[in-house]
């Protein structure tokens, strides 16, 4: 019988969150900030004043957590640690820069054993369904991907094979040294202060973005990286981070990598005319077969998450979607009118 998720932790409990200045991080800080716990330490490589979000009463740091002595740092008095730092980004990102991907190994590696040395509870790892075999990814119809079709391993070359090892760390500490580790696959998440333009900004962004600059511009056209049949589903930001928590605080999910994603498979055809109902405006369609596009098709298994927490990732797209829009068309004026906006270059 699953432990109660969510049941184990005290509100004056210090929880470390690495790569909070990003967008699901900074959105877990906000979560646990308002769900009342009082110690929360929040830390970035990015300097303070880029960070997405910047929550009231939370200790914030500007550090790199490639660095051994800044994870030991990080972690000094952790009862519980999120690892959601990594260098990362669409398919333009992740295809293009390997070796910034691989190199999140150091933030994980230094993080875990720091946060196994300074006697934390619990310790979770953003994983993602990059790491599944991607030999069963090549079809858009395809079969959603249970845990299992991560082996034999075949994953995204770089940032994928970074996950699947970083997967293995958390496994193996616990394991061998008892630090009860959490493991989830993200699928596509996506939501307001996340990146929308610079070249990390995944998918539902990019659209939301083109969308609104074809209305400004009115240029009504539309580029789509690949043929756009390529399927992916996603997943809203409050999913995402009520998933995590709940994840974390399942002693049957310990060490045990679980997809968190959304279980509603679209195209990148159907979710640009999402974006053009949404925006009002229908755009001339033209395709770039040589742009980064990723596996053809790619689909949350939920059937054991549904399983073992009685939970599943639920917003539908449309929704999640208009939330989104709306966010990025506001920063979208922001921006034109000079103000300060959320935005990550590479
Ligand atoms: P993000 O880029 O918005 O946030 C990641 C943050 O990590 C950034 O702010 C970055 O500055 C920080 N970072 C990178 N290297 C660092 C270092 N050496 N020291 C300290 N901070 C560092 O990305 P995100 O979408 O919020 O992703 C969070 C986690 O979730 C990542 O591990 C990512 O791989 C994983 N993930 C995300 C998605 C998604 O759809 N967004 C999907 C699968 C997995």
């Amino acid at each position: 019988m699953a432990k109660k998720a969510g049941s184990t932790k005290n509100k004056d409990d210090l929880i470390v969150i690495a790569g909070a200045g990003g967008f699901i991080a900074g959105a877990l800080t906000r979560y646990f900030h308002d769900k009342g716990f009082t110690r929360i330490r929040a830390i970035d490589k990015k300097p303070l004043p880029d960070w997405y979000q910047r929550v009231e009463s939370v200790e914030c740091l500007s550090m790199d957590l490639s660095e051994k002595d800044n994870c030991i740092r990080a972690c000094e008095d952790a009862q519980e640690v999120y690892n959601l730092a990594a260098d990362m980004g669409g398919m333009g990102f992740i295809e293009r820069f390997r070796v910034m991907c691989l190199r999140s190994i150091l933030i994980n590696t230094h993080m875990i054993e720091a946060a196994y040395r300074a006697g934390a509870r619990r310790y979770f790892f953003s994983s993602s369904a990059c790491a599944y075999n991607t030999l069963l990814q090549q079809d858009p119809n395809v079969r959603a991907l249970k845990e299992s079709d991560a082996y034999p391993a075949m994953a995204e070359r770089g940032y994928g094979w970074e996950k699947l090892l970083s997967e293995m760390f958390c496994q193996e500490y616990w394991a061998e040294r008892g630090l009860r580790t959490a493991i989830a696959r993200f699928h596509n998440v996506y939501g307001p202060n996340g990146t929308w333009d610079g070249g990390r900004e995944k998918a539902p962004a990019a659209i939301c973005r083109k969308v609104i600059e074809a209305k400004e511009s009115g240029n009504h056209e539309i580029v789509i990286w690949g043929d756009g049949t390529q399927t992916r589903s996603f997943m809203y930001i409050d999913d995402c981070v009520k998933g995590i928590d709940m994840i974390m605080h399942c002693d049957d999910l310990t060490a045990t990598p679980i997809n968190l994603g959304s279980s509603e498979l679209v195209s990148i055809n159907t979710l640009v005319s999402m974006v053009e109902e949404i925006g009002g405006v229908r755009l001339k369609r033209s395709y770039d077969p040589d742009a980064p596009k990723g596996v053809a098709g790619r689909n949350s298994d939920n059937t054991f998450i549904k399983k073992v927490l009685k939970w599943e990732p639920s917003l539908p797209l449309k929704e999640g979607l208009k939330r989104t829009y709306k966010w990025i068309a506001a920063q979208y004026a922001d921006r034109k009118a000079g103000k300060h906006t959320v935005r990550d270059q590479i």
